[in-house]
């Protein structure tokens, strides 16, 4: 059947790129959980609700299905059958997550799904919260870090891959605001597991984190 893989840790520390890669060395389903309060935020924007208004957020979250599809590149996202995958990472949706992410209705749910879809392991998981809250047996969990600086460095040159120029001083800014409100909320605050393994990638390759991973999997 395969493991459960809890890979959490603060913004842009590379959680996704990595988990993708060990899920497909491993031939496990790859789940990104903050693919789903980004589908939220994204749906509650758009429905022009107030990001204080809590009880409206978590009947919406109730009310809102949000499917995956694998792709070459990872995952396809969807809310009610309508592709979402490019709109939900745009910069309104990643300055308003953290706020939603901090209502608990709504972990309580999203959390509960993401507990049935890992239900059966062969599962990489990647987040904030998992190897505490979502998957607290997880059979390996991985906290990743990196300094902030290079954290912001890797986020600008992805940006300049996707034509978008925001400059870095602000997208460290709005990591260490996103990092802060995480690791401060009531609720699962973003905080390392006490059985998780910690792996700095700051002066590591993509296939190095990786590798450091399968071999935590294979021992
Ligand atoms: O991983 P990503 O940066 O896309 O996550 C977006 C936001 O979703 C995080 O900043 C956090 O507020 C929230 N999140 C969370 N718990 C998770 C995954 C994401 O609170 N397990």
């Amino acid at each position: 059947n395969g493991l459960q893989v809890a890979i959490d840790g603060p913004a842009s520390a590379g959680k996704s790129t990595v988990a993708k890669l060990v899920a497909k060395q491993f031939g496990y389903i790859y789940c990104d959980t903050g693919a789903m309060y980004r589908a939220i935020t994204l749906k509650a924007l758009k429905e022009g609700i107030s990001l204080d208004d809590a009880a409206t957020i978590a009947q919406l979250t109730q009310a809102t299905q949000i499917s995956f599809t694998p792709d070459e590149g990872g995952q396809r996202v969807f809310i009610d059958d309508k592709e979402v995958t490019e709109a939900i990472r745009q910069e309104d949706v990643t300055n308003s997550v953290s706020a939603v992410a901090a209502i608990p209705a709504v972990r309580a749910e999203l959390s509960d799904r993401q507990k049935v879809i890992a239900k059966d392991g062969g599962i990489v998981m990647d987040g904030r919260d998992i190897g505490t809250a979502v998957l607290p047996n997880a059979e390996v969990k991985i906290f990743l870090v990196a300094s902030v600086k290079e954290r912001a460095q890797r986020r600008y040159k992805e940006n300049i891959q996707k034509g978008i120029n925001t400059p870095l001083d602000e997208l460290q800014l709005e990591i260490e605001a996103r990092d802060y409100k995480d690791s401060h909320r009531k609720v699962s605050p973003l905080t390392k597991a006490k059985d998780a393994e910690e792996i700095d990638t700051t002066s590591l390759s993509i296939q190095e984190v990786v590798s450091k991973i399968a071999n935590v999997i294979n021992n």
